[in-house]
This record gives C-alpha cells, structure tokens and sequence, in this order.
C-alpha cells in the first residue's frame, strides 16, 4: 500500500530532546499548497500528515477533508495529542475523515515525560488517546526509546496495556543521534544496554497479541523478532513518497540507502539482505563493534513478516468496509 507524507511544516509547542524535525527544510505549508499536495496523490493510496505539530495548522480539518474526499486510504495523522483532549475537536477529526492517529508518548512519568518534552502534557496527551478511542479513531502509540527510559520499556508497554487495551499498535523507535538530539548525545542508549529490556517488552507485547513494530534496532537484536522491524518491512513493501511538491523521491529507500549503516561482519549474516542495520550517527557515535552476523534463515522471516502484515492489511480492510 503506496502511502504519501504530508509534512504541514515545523511549528510546534514543544521542545522535544530527540525531535529529529530539526534537520527538514520543508517551509511551512500555505493552505493552498497543502490542498495541493493532497489533490497530487492518487486515489486510494494513503495519506500520513505529520509536522511539527500538524493540530496547530489552522487548516488542518480542511486537508482531511480533501483527503477524504479524493479517495484516500488511510489518512493518519501524527501527533504529539496534547490538543485533543477535547471531544468536540477530535469529533471534528472524525467527521472529516481521519482514520488512524499515531500519538508521542515518549514516557508514562510525567516528570521523565516533561524532561524529555520540554511539557507538562501527558496527562493532556492520555486523556487525547481516550478522546481519539472514544470517537472511533483508530489510535496507535508512538514511543522513541531513550537513554532515560529505555529500562522502563517493559513497565511502559503495561501501562499502555491496561490503560488502553483499545490501542492498536505500538511503535517503539530507537532514538536517532541527530537534529535535536545531536546536542543530547547522552539520550542514546546503547544497543547493548538496552537488549535485555527491549526483548522483556517485546515478550509481554507478544503475550497480549497486540501488533507492535520497532525502528532503529538492527535485526541482530531482534531475534525472534525480527519480522515486527518497521523498516525491513518498509524496504521489502510499497514505497513512501512526499505527497506531492517536488520531492517524490522514496524516503524509506532514501534513508536505506544514505542514513543507515553496516559493518564488515554483517557480509558473514545471513540476515544482511532483509536488515537495514543502524543509523549513521549512532556508528558515529558508538561505532559498530556491536553488530554481530546471524543464522537464521531469512525465508523464515520473510513469511512471518508477510503473515504479520497481512493480517495487518485485513483489519485496514475491515475498517474500511465499516
Ligand atoms: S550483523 Fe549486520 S546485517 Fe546482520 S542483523 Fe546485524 S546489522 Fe543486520
């Protein structure tokens, strides 16, 4: 499924340590140019519309709208949610056509949760997620692991379990070592350090059945795992493109390609044609002496990952049918 990002521009209320937002030069997007991106994408091909913060953009209604109304499928929006804790609003959302709402919860402690944001929201953003679920949105959770919260990731995935058994899917992303974050070097974990809490939450996600994918973490520290890697996914699926503008280039194969990392040994691993390795900067930062070659038979992986996205495409299906 074809998907086209939407970036309305950089404005954002919060401060995010990690924001990787820093390093785009995409202006601020008009109305006008908005509405056109939106109108260059093919019907039936999907729609993420992301920022900054895309709920300050006083269009935003109108995009969705539009989207909707060309035949687009899914149209999902990112969001950090601390300004859809209001019914009235998200109904609005919902009634112009938005299907799925990918929210930021970088930390259920509100003071590791203000640190790291620069705000005082979570309990606004949690109470958005209740909005969003309320009103029939399809709500996924978007986590970025950090040096400050990568040993609360199996407690983390609980709190969401229990808080919010509706949630669909939860993304957990390693943080990336640049915007931002490349003046917090401290906020990347290493591989190593986070291995063992990383393998405890994936245990208690596959318990609960929940769809749950991870970025930024070479397969060789996904054993078992390895068919939840988002990016492996992406690379063997149909492209993302930036809807509309000049920049049609495919950004997964771009970052593949130019942001991503290997090492020698990785020639000896039998999963090197499926993995996308690590990002630059952390080789960077880290080096890659902790990238070790795997056996495990990359057929394997791909017919669990095809099985998993799949049933994955089904549920859309379902959705959309509603
Ligand atoms: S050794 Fe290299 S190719 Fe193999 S899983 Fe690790 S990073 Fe990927």
């Amino acid at each position: 499924m074809a998907t086209h990002l939407l970036r309305l521009g950089h404005a954002c209320d919060h401060a995010c340590r990690y924001c990787t937002v820093a390093d785009d030069p995409d202006p601020e997007l008009s109305r006008e140019e908005a509405l056109a991106r939106v109108d260059a994408v093919p019907k039936g091909e999907g729609l993420t519309i992301t920022g900054g913060e895309p709920t300050l953009h006083p269009d935003l209604l109108e995009i969705v709208r539009r989207a909707k109304e060309r035949g687009l499928f899914p149209v999902d929006l990112q969001t950090h949610g601390a300004h859809l804790s209001e019914a009235s609003s998200v109904d609005r959302l919902h009634e112009a056509g938005l299907d799925i709402a990918l929210v930021s919860v970088p930390s259920h402690d509100p003071a590791v949760y203000r640190e790291l944001t620069g705000k005082d929201d979570l309990a606004k953003v949690l109470t958005g997620i209740d909005t969003l679920l309320a009103a029939g949105i399809e709500t996924n959770i978007d986590h970025v692991i950090t040096a400050r919260t990568y040993r609360s990731l199996p407690d983390f995935v609980d709190f969401i379990g229990k808080r919010f058994p509706r949630v669909n899917r939860i993304l957990l992303g390693m943080v990336r070592p640049n915007g931002a974050c490349a003046q917090h070097p401290e906020l990347v974990p290493r591989l190593v350090e986070l291995e063992l809490f990383l393998y405890d939450a994936l245990d208690r996600l596959r318990n609960r059945h929940a769809y749950y994918e991870v970025e930024g973490v070479p397969l060789c520290y996904l054993q078992g795992y390895e068919h939840h890697n988002a990016e492996t996914q992406r690379a063997l699926d149909a492209p993302v493109s930036y809807a509309g503008g000049k920049r049609r280039r495919d950004i997964h194969g771009f970052v593949h390609s130019r942001l991503k990392r290997k090492a020698a040994v990785c020639e000896r691993c039998l999963l090197d044609p499926l993995c996308v390795g690590m990002w630059v900067e952390y080789a960077q930062l880290n080096g890659t002496n902790e990238l070790f070659p795997v056996f495990t038979p990359p057929d394997r992986v791909r017919e669990r990952m095809e099985r998993y996205y799949q049933r994955w495409r089904e549920e859309h299906r379902r959705h959309r049918s509603r």
